[in-house]
């Protein structure tokens, strides 16, 4: 019997590596071995009962049909307030769109403006998405690489060489996953500056993780320091990292109105809408104050200094202090060329995840997925018990290699 052939189009996407790593990790918990996952990509917290009173309350009133492709109405007042009071833009109801998930939101931006050799600047370490959803959507993703000297931030130098006739969009992710760096407002408005010579050229910001954020000041956003750009930047967000809702898959974006109405015909075209329970706890999650957001980043804050000192310690590896979100991205570069127990030389990060894995159990992703080899990032959405207990096994694991 013949199978459907895929279309071509599917050998330039592949599954993503964190589904990958969740897989082994399971495949391993499975055959009865202890894994210390440091892979975690969600909150480990329960989404708040107030949120899920909403959904309940949602059930029984029976909001149980389809809505608008860009969301209720209430959805729609909660996001344009969220947009205001973070952005001080007042954004019209056409100028939001909504997704299953920031990640849907991103995916069909992408399918609504990329012609074929579109290109996108994608700063490197990336999220481990970008690369695959411009490649699938026929586009050319122009990966520009970042430095630890500059704080893993896209410079205004390296935007510039990376822009060409094709570039569409530009990619920045604040506070970035895997890195945990964040753009300040000088460092968007250098940017921004750069962009402005070149008005064929978007700016998508992923904000999906602003409100995780360990600084004194909140995380600014590209369009309020360059209003004057607000349709040509799409801002992504979304309620998964903040209120620990990532099951429910409620994500938004602001931008220009033909964009983001592109994308409800996409959305219309393919699941008509997000679940309109979910979108009901996201009114409840937006509207909801700040208590569950504060008592979570304290707890997230603890962790990230347990988990980051815990690193340091290590000789061979450099982590970053994260600004936000919660990885902690490390530099183990330094243990490329050593040799394991057993004779083998690590040479590439699959080496190294693996030597980690055989010795202590523990599970990282490493940074080739992210575009940036010889690093990996480690996240503490998890309990301090289990992080200690990851770090000591990192700490044995790397004891046991020898330098040549
Ligand atoms: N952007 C980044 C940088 C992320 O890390 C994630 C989640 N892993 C997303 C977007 C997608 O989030 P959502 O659950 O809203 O699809």
């Amino acid at each position: 019997m013949r199978t459907p052939v895929l279309a071509e189009r599917m050998s330039r996407v592949k599954e993503s590596p964190s589904s990958r790593v969740a897989d082994r990790v399971r495949a391993f918990q499975a055959a009865g071995r202890k894994v210390l996952p440091l892979t975690i990509g969600e909150p480990d917290f329960d989404t708040p009962d107030h949120v899920k009173d909403a959904a309940i309350k949602a059930i029984r009133e029976g909001e149980t049909k389809y809505t608008s492709a860009n969301g209720t109405p209430a959805l729609q007042k909660s996001i344009i307030s969220r947009l205001e009071r973070k952005t001080g833009q007042s954004y019209g109801t056409g100028e939001i769109c909504l997704g299953g998930g920031a990640k849907q939101l991103i995916f069909l931006a992408f399918v609504a403006t990329l012609d074929e050799g579109d290109e996108v600047i994608v700063p490197a370490p990336y999220w481990v998405s970008y690369p695959d959803m411009v490649t699938v959507n026929g586009g050319r993703p122009v990966v520009v690489d970042t430095t630890a000297a500059d704080g893993y931030k896209l410079t205004p130098g390296g935007l510039r060489a990376a822009l060409g006739d094709r570039t569409k969009w530009v990619v920045l992710n604040t506070p970035n996953n895997p890195t945990g760096a964040v753009y300040s407002e000088e460092e968007l408005r250098q940017l921004a500056d750069v962009l402005r010579a070149h008005p064929h050229v978007s700016l998508l910001c992923d904000e999906i993780y602003d409100e995780i954020n360990f600084g004194a000041d909140p995380v600014p956003s590209a369009v309020t320091v360059a209003p004057d750009l607000r349709d040509r930047i799409f801002l992504v967000n979304g309620v998964s990292k903040a209120y620990a809702m990532t099951g429910w898959r409620i994500g938004y974006g602001a931008g220009a109105a033909p964009l983001c109405a592109a994308i409800g015909t996409l959305q219309s075209q393919s699941s008509s809408c997000p679940s309109s329970v979910s979108q009901a706890a996201a009114v409840a999650a937006l509207d909801g104050g700040r208590e569950f957001i504060d008592r979570t980043v304290r707890i997230y804050r603890e962790r990230r200094d347990l988990l980051v000192s815990g690193l340091d310690a290590i000789e061979g590896l450099r982590p970053s202090v994260p600004r936000g979100g919660f990885y902690v991205w490390t530099d183990a570069s330094a243990l490329t060329g050593a040799v394991t127990p057993s004779g083998s030389t690590i040479t590439s990060d699959a080496d190294f995840a693996g030597h980690l894995l055989e010795t202590s159990g523990v599970v990282v992703i490493t940074g080739d997925a992210y575009g940036c080899p010889g690093h990996f990032r480690a996240s503490f959405a998890l309990d301090s018990d289990t992080i200690r207990e990851a770090v000591s096994g990192l700490a044995h694991s790397v004891s046991l290699l020898r330098h040549p």
